[in-house]
């Protein structure tokens, strides 16, 4: 099935369609000749996903099935911080967007104090599937682990240094791609969409 991913990152819909086992396949706004912008300001990722994908579907004229995601990092022990602000997280007190690197070191930073299980936390990856107005999807992942001390590991992007997980006995950030794709919560996500699409 061809679908609109609501998107502008050509990087993130090419992952996806790799983890879509290459069954269906993802067209970009852009690539439909649509502008669009979406503000995330939603209180859960489900609200963000769905809210953006019912958004490009009405920009689109319902002409093709809309898909959309929304991810972040949940930290119990910070009362679910960064949250659905995982990308801006730290913005506030710097007044400007943080690299990946300087959010991390903001973490670490929140975190200094906080010990043993109060290190757990979880990413989490909800995708929105809207086939029309009356049938919406939503599949959403997570992955556990716990956040470490420092920076480990070069692959992967944003918090995926700091992300260890025990099953894998590796941070994120260490992992080969495929196997990032094995345990990530876009991995479970996209593989929950994939049975879904299947099923339709
Ligand atoms: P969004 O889903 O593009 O809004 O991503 C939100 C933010 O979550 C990103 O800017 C990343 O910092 C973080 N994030 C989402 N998924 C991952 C991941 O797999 N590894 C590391 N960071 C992630």
């Amino acid at each position: 099935m061809e679908m609109l991913f609501a998107s502008g990152n050509a990087h993130k819909k090419e992952e996806l369609e790799q983890l879509l086992a290459g069954r269906h396949t993802l067209l970009l706004p852009m690539q439909a000749g649509l502008v669009f912008d979406f503000e995330e300001n939603g209180e859960t990722f489900a609200e963000n996903a769905l809210g953006k994908a019912l958004d490009l579907y009405r920009l689109s004229d319902g002409k093709r099935p809309v898909i959309a995601d929304d991810s972040g990092l949940v930290v119990p022990a910070l009362n679910g911080e960064p949250g659905v602000r995982t990308a801006r997280y730290g913005s506030e007190r710097y007044g400007r967007l943080l690299e990946a690197h300087e959010r991390n070191l903001y973490l670490l930073e929140n975190m200094r104090h906080l010990e043993g299980d109060s290190r757990k936390a979880n990413f989490v990856c909800a995708i929105a599937l809207v086939l029309s107005p009356q049938r919406l999807f939503i599949v959403q992942e997570e992955i556990q682990g716990r956040i470490i001390a420092r920076e480990t590991g070069t692959g992967g992007f944003g918090y995926d240094p700091v992300f260890f997980i025990d099953e894998a006995n590796a941070t994120m950030a260490s992992l080969s791609k495929e196997e990032k794709n094995r345990f990530s919560h876009r991995g479970r996500a996209a593989r929950r969409l994939l049975t879904l699409l299947d099923s339709l």
